[in-house]
C-alpha cells in the first residue's frame, strides 16, 4: 500500500544532534561545524533541552543524531530520560560502529529503532563514499542489534554515484532483517557544498532517473515485507505544495543551541529558534520563517536558492515541475 505521508501537527519530530563529532568522514557529510558548533553537549544540558521540547509538545518523536551519537558516553541516559519525559518514540541514527557498548545499555522497549546509514549494497560501492571498512562495520552493527531484538531501519543516501546500485539493496535488506528502509536524496550542504569534486561526482539524480528507479526499488523492498519511505521530490501538477515550516512541527537542534525548522537551511545562520540559558526563543530576523510563506512557481523556496539544478524549465522559461518540501515523504508498506 502506497501513500503520501501528509504533514500533521498531531505530533512533533525532534531531531537532536547531541554532538557533531564523528569517527567517519563521509564525502557527503552534512555536518557544518562553522554553523553547528563542534562541541559535545553534556548530559545535564541534553536532559534540560529534552525537557523543553517535551513540555512544548505532548506527543513528540525523538531522533538522536550526531555526528555519531554513540560516541556520546551518556547516550543511554539520553534514551532513559526521553522515556521518562514520555516521548512517543526514540530512534538512534548511527553509522553502525555502536560505540560504548550501547546495545548492552538500552533495551528494545526503550529504543524504537536503531537507524543505520549505508550507501551501497557492498563495500566496493559504500566504502568510497563513507570510508574504508564502514560497510563491514555497519552490517556487523545491524546483525548485533537484530540479535538483541532491536528493530532496525536503514538509510540509503542516493546520488549519481550510487543510484545504479540501489536495485541490489532489497535482497540485502532482507538478509539483514531490516524492518524499515529510508531512501534519501543527497543534500547539497555541509561537506558536499565545500568540495567541488564532491559536487560533480555526488550530484543529485535528475527527475527521469529518480522516477524510473526509486518507486520500483521501494516496491521491490515492500514485497519482501519491508516498509519503505522516500522523499516525494517532484510534485505532479495536480498535487498541492506545502512547506513543512508552516504546517508541521519539526525541530533540528544543534549543540550550539541553534534550532532550525527546515533542514535545507542548516548551512546558513537562518535558524528561526535558539536555545539560550535553557530557554527556547525566537532568533533574530531575517530567518527561515521569513522564507516559508513565499509562494513561487518552483515550489520549495530553499530548493530554488541552494539546489536549482533539479529544476527544469519548459520552452517558455516556466518551471517544468515543482519541487516538493524535502520533508514530504511517500511510504510504501508491505
Ligand atoms: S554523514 Fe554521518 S556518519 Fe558520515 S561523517 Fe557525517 S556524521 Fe559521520
Ligand atoms: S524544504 Fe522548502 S518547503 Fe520544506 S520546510 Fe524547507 S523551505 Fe519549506
Amino acid at each position: 500500500m502506497q501513500k503520501t505521508v501528509a504533514f500533521t501537527r498531531r505530533s512533533a519530530n525532534v531531531f537532536f544532534h547531541i554532538l557533531t563529532r564523528c569517527n567517519l568522514h563521509c564525502r557527503h557529510c552534512y555536518i557544518n561545524p562553522e554553523q553547528h558548533g563542534s562541541h559535545t553537549l553534556d548530559i545535564e544540558t541534553i536532559e534540560r533541552w529534552l525537557t523543553i521540547f517535551a513540555r512544548r509538545h505532548a506527543a513528540a518523536n525523538l531522533i538522536v543524531l550526531g555526528g555519531e551519537p554513540t560516541l556520546h558516553p551518556e547516550l543511554s541516559r539520553v534514551v532513559k530520560r526521553a522515556r521518562e519525559l514520555a516521548y512517543l518514540s526514540v530512534t538512534i541514527d548511527t553509522n553502525g560502529y555502536l560505540f560504548h557498548d550501547i546495545l548492552d545499555k538500552v533495551t528494545p522497549q526503550e529504543v524504537d529503532y536503531f537507524s543505520f546509514s549505508l550507501d551501497g549494497p557492498r563495500a566496493a560501492v559504500n566504502d568510497p563514499l563513507r570510508g574504508s571498512g564502514s560497510f563491514d562495520a555497519c552490517t556487523r552493527g545491524i546483525a548485533a542489534a537484530k540479535a538483541r531484538g532491536f528493530a532496525v531501519s536503514l538509510i540509503y543516501t542516493v546520488s549519481q554515484a550510487n543510484i545504479d546500485h540501489l536495485p541490489a539493496m532489497p535482497p540485502l535488506l532482507d538478509r539483514l532483517g531490516v524492518d524499515r528502509f529510508f531512501i534519501q536524496v543527497i543534500g547539497m550542504r555541509g561537506q558536499w557544498a565545500e568540495d567541488a569534486v564532491c559536487r560533480e561526482s555526488l550530484a543529485q539524480v535528475d527527475r527521469a532517473t529518480w522516477l524510473a528507479t526509486i518507486p520500483e526499488v521501494a516496491a521491490a523492498a515492500a514485497r519482501r515485507g519491508i516498509t519503505v519511505t522516500y522523499p516525494k521530490v517532484f510534485l505532479d501538477p495536480q498535487e498541492t505544495f506545502e512547506c513543512a515550516g508552516l504546517v508541521a512541527d519539526n525541530y533540528f537542534i544543534f549543540p550550539n543551541g541553534r534550532v532550525y525548522r527546515c533542514p535545507l537551511c542548516e548551512d546558513y545562520p537562518l535558524h528561526s529558534l535558539q536555545i539560550r540559558d535553557d530557554r527556547l526563543m525566537d532568533a533574530a530576523r531575517v530567518n527561515e520563517a521569513d522564507l516559508f510563506p513565499l509562494d513561487i512557481p518552483e515550489g520549495c523556496v530553499m530548493n530554488r536558492i541552494i539546489q536549482p539544478r533539479n529544476l527544469a524549465a519548459d520552452d517558455d522559461g516556466r518551471p517544468g515541475h515543482r519541487i516538493a518540501c524535502c520533508l514530504l515523504k511517500e511510504e510504501i508498506a508491505p
